[in-house]
């Protein structure tokens, strides 16, 4: 029986299982006879060692993690890691608005990490044949050090590498570098390593000609990386196996959630089957399929069920890249279960309606992890990003109606970017986003390996690309510049230069002040905090309440009631213009809106509507989504 151990090193969330090594479990489980896998889910061993705290700060930081173990790779670079993860911890207590954590001692941390490769490559050495490891989540130089203490324990274990820090170049150059690498898969993982896992079995040489893998064979005719090889059918593909997480999270208490994918790629990115690499969110380079690939909404209820079952754990995340445009009321009608209350996590795009949301709330989802990006449509468009402005405000006010949590993140510094669309965000914020809750993240412009902007840098002004220098602090210079590494620095051409965002993070901080001051003033009043801007409809009135700046209130009757109630949901001026016939020519209509507009209580985008305000219960939006669902609209 061959023994093959899957590996997951820090710096993964130790409250997520490895979602790709679950399915890797179950389908080697399935498919490779005579083969007993297991999956080794290390880092939770490791948060449960430097305590949840330092754990997590060192995994904010996307080099703090590679740079500790980088310092017992290269002793010699040891002496800047307190330094950096001084830094790094500084960082993440001020982004809680805490002092730095009380178990952040720089030198306990390197010996804890240190004592425990240590100890599991000993396990390794002994207890498999074959170890896969997973490169996804700042994880490559843990996977260094313990291939490299396995190989000098145990030479004839095989020691295979894969994951998304893999991709193209990087894969390649990591195995010149490292010599303890024998193989590495290159995109999803199914039928190379089945492949690989068959031959070894047989006492064979791995394979030099199956796609998707890089061997010791055919890494000369790789340079740029293997052509992947893709599961044909998502739906055949075996249910993750999370047992191993779950024995090692559950005893620990850890309030983990199940990981599962509804499909994989993502149907907006169409650069892979059209070849055109800007066929999708420029920035992105999340999705290394060349295929979108769903699985019928009635198998990924039945998936959940069983799951959660198994488990006995209600605390779902559908982590699919970019959740379906269609089919989703279906998938949240199917995911409803009578008497079962799930906790759910998806990424929802804007664009996604309200009756479709509430068809997911009722299932029980409690954070949308939304794309926002941007709220000026010229610089949505500037990215590809296949979504507008209102599309955007629609999806928060959804999510803020029914209270369902939302760390959505906004991308600033697009190359090419312009003033006016720094104002134009600014401006949107200021006026009308204020409403909902501010954003969990402002993410500055990354050059992302793979990405359109990456593929085609000189189209978007972009030189000079290299290593992020911050490698250079941890790593020898000579492997600094012989590997691929994932972080990047750049330099612009003055056609790529962006526009200075920097009034974007001031309105972002506004907006988060903002909120705070309602919700402080309302709690040292003794009241429940409102909302910022909500409205109550007394049947032949309604009362808006705005809470942003100056509190005040507008009550609104007869037909500006009723134009305001009918663009609670994104209307067209032609849509109103056919439901006010009779009750309002155009000219009063356009009369109406743009006052609405004027008073920040609406928001227009050339010819669509939407009224800003939120129920003020989520019951109460609810009610009305439902009668909008059954009458396609929001009337009666
Ligand atoms: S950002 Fe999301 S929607 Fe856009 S291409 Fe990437 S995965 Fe798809």
């Amino acid at each position: 029986m061959m023994r093959v151990a899957l590996v997951s090193m820090p710096w993964l969330d130790s409250h997520v299982p490895s979602a790709a090594l679950a399915a890797l479990k179950a389908w080697v489980a399935a498919r490779v006879p005579g083969c007993a896998v297991a999956v080794w889910p290390e880092h939770v061993a490791v948060a449960r060692r430097l305590g949840r705290t330092a754990y997590r700060a060192i995994q904010e930081d996307s080099l703090a993690g590679e740079a500790l173990y980088a310092g017992l790779v290269y002793p010699e670079r040891r002496g800047v890691l307190p330094g950096l993860l001084r830094t790094a911890f500084a960082a993440d207590a001020a982004k809680a608005g805490m002092p730095p954590p009380p178990d952040a001692d720089p030198s306990g941390i390197l010996d804890a990490i240190d004592a425990h490769a240590a100890e599991l490559a000993g396990r390794l050495a002994a207890a498999a044949d074959v170890v896969g490891l997973s490169a996804t989540f700042h994880q490559l130089f843990a996977n260094v050090l313990l291939s490299r203490r396995i190989k000098a324990a145990n030479p004839g274990v095989f020691i295979v590498w894969g994951g998304s820090l893999l991709r193209g170049a990087a894969g390649p150059s990591f195995m010149r570098e490292y010599p303890e690498i024998d193989a590495v898969v290159q995109g999803e993982g199914e039928r190379p390593l089945e492949t690989l896992l068959v031959r070894l079995a047989a006492g064979q040489a791995p394979p030099d000609d199956g796609p998707g893998l890089l061997t010791r064979g055919n890494l000369d005719r790789f340079p740029a990386g293997a052509p992947v090889w893709e599961a044909d059918d998502v739906a055949a593909l075996p249910l993750p196996d999370f047992d191993d997480y779950a024995a090692a999270a559950d005893p620990l208490s850890v309030e983990w959630r199940i990981w599962l994918q509804t499909a994989r790629g993502c149907w907006w990115d169409r650069s892979g089957s059209t070849g055109d690499p800007k066929r999708r969110c420029l920035f992105c380079n999340m999705n290394e399929r060349r295929r979108y690939r769903a699985k019928p909404a009635r198998q990924v209820a039945a998936e959940v069920e069983a799951l959660v079952a198994r488990h006995a754990n209600p605390r779902v995340v559908l982590s699919d890249l970019c959740m379906r445009s269609t089919g989703l009321a279906e998938l949240g009608r199917r995911l409803a279960a009578p008497g079962r209350q799930l906790q759910l996590q998806i990424e929802l795009r804007a664009g996604a309606r309200p009756r479709d949301v509430l068809a997911l709330w009722e299932a029980g989802l409690t954070v949308a992890h939304t794309g926002v990006e941007g709220f000026s449509t010229a610089y949505l468009r500037r990215m590809n990003k296949g979504t507008t402005a209102i599309q955007n405000l629609e999806l928060l006010k959804t999510c803020a109606e029914l209270e369902i949590g939302n760390p959505f993140g906004l991308v600033t510094g697009f190359p090419g970017s312009t003033a006016a669309e720094v104002a134009e965000s600014v401006a949107t914020i200021d006026r009308y986003a204020t409403a909902y809750p501010p954003p969990g993240f402002l993410h500055e412009f990354d050059l992302t390996t793979g990405s359109a902007v990456d593929i085609l840098s000189a189209d978007f002004g972009i030189e000079e690309v290299r290593n992020h220098p911050r490698y250079a602090e941890f790593l020898p210079a000579e492997a600094c510049a012989r590997l691929v590494l994932p972080h990047r620095a750049w330099a612009y051409t003055p056609a790529g230069q962006p526009a200075d965002w920097t009034p974007l993070y001031d309105a972002c901080r506004r907006w988060q002040e903002m909120h705070e001051a309602i919700r402080a003033t309302a709690l040292r009043e003794g009241r429940t905090p409102p909302k910022a801007l909500a409205y109550l409809d007394g049947g032949d009135f309604l009362e808006i309440t705005d809470c942003r700046n100056e509190a005040r209130r507008l009550t609104l009757s007869g037909v500006w009631r009723d134009v305001y109630r009918e663009c609670l949901e994104t209307r067209t001026f032609a849509d109103l213009a056919a439901r006010f016939a009779g009750a309002a020519d155009a000219a009063r209509l356009r009369e109406i809106l743009d006052r609405l507009v004027a008073e920040r209580v609406m928001y227009a985008e050339e010819d669509r509507y939407l009224s800003l305000a939120v129920a003020s219960r989520p019951d109460i939006a609810a009610r009305r989504m439902k009668r909008s669902r059954k009458k396609g609209t929001v009337r009666g």
